[in-house]
């Protein structure tokens, strides 16, 4: 038999599970957690700790599910700050810098786009994300698309292929075309890589009927569909990721009513991205709205070089408090079980038996201390399940 370990001595312990605590986030004080390997083999009380092999006490602290971040962009070069530092002067965001991005990644050596990648995995996993999501989409073309998911393939499992994130500058005159190479050449070679394919559908970016006609051809060759939607203006993009059965319809800043009710009545998650909010001086999304009217919400990084340029989850659960009307025991569910919802996994984000041992405990009492003391670096200790290496064919 393999040996236990107990976490015990936890002031208080954010499990996700309704049956196990008290409300949404299922919290129990004074508890234990067990783990058997890379799994939850029990959490609950602990006046009702039975034995382990081997205990860490944890001296009161709190004890929450490691972050799901189920947006994010870590595979490319260089870095944008003189364009922050334009747009904190004054200048607009749009999405056409995502192309001096593209130019520096492709210049790029496969080891450049390694260590860059493992400097930002370093960062999540220093401020608590256990499982995170990455995108393609600095490359834009058939080799270079294929290169980044390779590279994102040997970090994480949530691999997704956004091919159509700008037109690239040969296809200036000539967007359809992209579109062709899109869904054919660059998909064949992508698909094998990669779990989801995304779209950004925005102005500057691409319309409704090229972002239904990109992700029915992912759809049809087994990948699963999310959506950048509604960042820059009203549209389309929300719609068109509830039509095509979408995990996630990301950003969601500018919503209707309709495009509310539309994500309420739907498997889509809306997936709010702070940092992007933050880093372009733009209104954040309604957060409060949308609980209020009955869509699920998970928080992500967006972490990419242009917009948003951050790996901390503890810092977006702080603008989610602030800013976007959530509650601290809102903003933490997002940040855990909405992320994995966003990803479609129930595996993680929840400390339940079963479920990865991807958990982080906090210099603090209660996971209310993440909003409560923001940019206070709070991560005492990650523990994170092994990786088994998702097998491509
Ligand atoms: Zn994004």
């Amino acid at each position: 038999m393999s040996e236990t370990t107990a976490l015990i001595n936890i002031g208080s312990l954010v499990t996700n599970d309704v049956e196990l605590g008290e409300g949404a986030l299922g919290l129990i004080r004074d508890a234990v957690v067990v783990i058997e390997d890379d799994r939850i083999r029990w959490a609950g009380p602990s006046a009702e700790f039975d034995f382990a092999d081997r205990v860490v006490d944890l001296g009161g602290r709190a004890v929450l599910p490691g972050f799901v971040d189920s947006h994010a962009h870590p595979v490319f070069a260089g870095d944008r700050a003189d364009e922050f530092a334009a747009r904190m002067s004054g200048q607009p965001y749009s999405a056409g810098g995502i192309r001096s991005t593209v130019a520096r990644t492709r210049a790029a050596s496969d080891e450049e786009l390694s260590t860059g990648l493992d400097r930002l995995v370093d960062e999540f996993h220093r401020s608590g994300v256990t499982t995170f999501e990455a995108k393609s989409g600095y490359g834009l073309t058939v080799d270079d698309e294929a290169r980044a998911l390779r590279i994102a393939g040997q970090r994480t499992d949530e691999v997704t292929f956004l091919g159509a994130h700008v037109v690239p500058p040969e296809f200036v005159d000539d967007p359809d075309g992209y579109v062709s190479l899109v869904t054919g050449p660059m998909l064949d070679a992508c698909a094998p890589h990669a779990r989801w394919i995304d779209v950004f559908c925005d102005r500057g970016a691409f319309g409704a009927d090229q972002a239904r006609e990109i992700l029915r051809a992912g759809l049809e060759v087994g990948l699963q569909a999310r959506v950048h939607a509604n960042q820059l203006q009203p549209g389309d993009g929300i719609r068109v990721a509830v039509e095509v059965g979408a995990a996630s319809a990301d950003h969601c800043t500018h919503t209707t009513d309709e495009d509310l009710s539309l994500l309420a009545g739907s498997d889509t998650v809306a997936t709010l991205l702070p940092g992007a909010e933050f880093s372009t001086r733009s209104p954040y999304p309604d957060a409060r709205r949308m609980l209020d009217a009955g869509v699920t919400v998970a928080l992500a990084t967006d972490c990419n070089p242009g917009s948003s340029f951050t790996t901390s989850m503890p810092f977006c659960i702080a603008l989610a408090v602030r800013d976007m009307g959530m509650t601290p025991d809102e903003a933490v569910w997002s940040a855990t079980a909405g992320g994995a919802r966003a990803l479609r996994r129930d595996d993680v984000g929840r400390i339940t038996p079963g479920a990865r041992a991807d958990l982080i405990s906090l210099d603090a009492p209660s996971h209310i201390h993440l909003a409560y003391r923001p940019g206070v670096d709070l991560i005492d200790r990650v523990w994170r399940a092994p990786r088994t290496p998702r097998v491509t064919t």
